[in-house]
């Protein structure tokens, strides 16, 4: 496994990218207009974060470049060879060096909040994208780091996938967005799904808004807010709760919610 976290003490100088993120795809013009918009855009822009595309087809032996095959043992569709595809992983790597290695794969560990705080804390990822029947078995047993699905769906191919990780991942890099708050208190930083909000106008066709978040009272509302995170959880992801225990407070949020306080 790579050892590539940033630790405490590594300088982070204007000129080098904070995160590196290499894209091993057989379609990278599907990232284009992705890695243009929004906040991502202006982090790419900005040299805070560099993503590079290789494509695995420029390194394929044959004359046809021919990228897939059919699966030994038979069945249908093709596989993704392997010798493309470590070849691609093989020249971005000599080019920019060694990154954490990730094949896109419904088999793999299910992506979350955490993996993608662990990835942001990394310099350099690489994201493999499988299409097809998927990638020879070969690249996960001598390249892949891990192997990463984003849910319990098959996708057509890697890309999409790629892209979820990585905006969830570069928000996560410091100065990607603009206030650093903003990913302290959301769904997932703390076990819990995020409160609901609302904003201007007051009423919207006949609908107004929670009385307390009218009172000005910053105590009563920070605690309101954790008590309907807690409610949400609880209807929508209640596996969260047996993850993440409850603390004493929400104890006795959950008594008040229940009707037994
Ligand atoms: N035959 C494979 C299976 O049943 O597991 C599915 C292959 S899928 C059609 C082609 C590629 O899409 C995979 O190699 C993978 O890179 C990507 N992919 C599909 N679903 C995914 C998911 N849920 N998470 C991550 N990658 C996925």
């Amino acid at each position: 496994m790579s050892d590539d976290r940033l630790d405490a003490n590594d300088a982070v100088c204007a000129t080098s990218p904070r995160l590196v993120i290499e894209i091993i795809s057989l379609f990278p013009e599907v990232f284009t207009s992705f890695l243009q918009a929004s906040l991502l855009g202006k982090a790419i822009a900005s040299g805070l974060i560099a993503v590079e595309r290789t494509n695995p087809r420029d390194f394929s032996p044959g004359r046809h470049r021919q990228v897939d095959d059919s699966p030994y043992g038979g069945g249908p569709g093709m596989v993704l060879r392997p010798d493309s595809v470590a070849a691609a992983i093989d020249d971005a790597e000599n080019r920019r060096g060694r990154a954490h290695r990730l094949l896109l794969s419904p088999s793999g560990r299910l992506f979350d909040q955490k993996c993608a705080a662990d990835l942001a804390a990394r310099k350099r990822i690489m994201l493999i994208c499988g299409r097809y029947e998927g990638v020879d078995e070969r690249i996960a047993q001598l390249y892949a780091d891990q192997s990463v699905s984003i849910g319990d769906y098959v996708l057509a191919g890697g890309e999409v996938a790629a892209a979820v990780i990585i905006e969830a991942t570069a928000r996560l890099v410091p100065g990607v967005l603009g206030c650093g708050e903003s990913v302290v208190e959301e769904s997932f930083s703390a076990g819990r799904l995020e409160f609901p909000q609302w904003t201007r106008p007051p009423i919207f066709r006949e609908l107004g808004v929670p009385e307390v978040l009218l009172s000005g009272n910053h105590a009563e509302v920070a605690r309101w807010r954790r008590r309907e995170a807690l409610r949400r959880t609880l209807l929508y992801r209640p596996n969260l709760i047996d993850r993440y225990p409850l603390t004493e407070e929400e104890r006795a949020m959950l008594a008040e919610l229940e009707g037994t306080a």
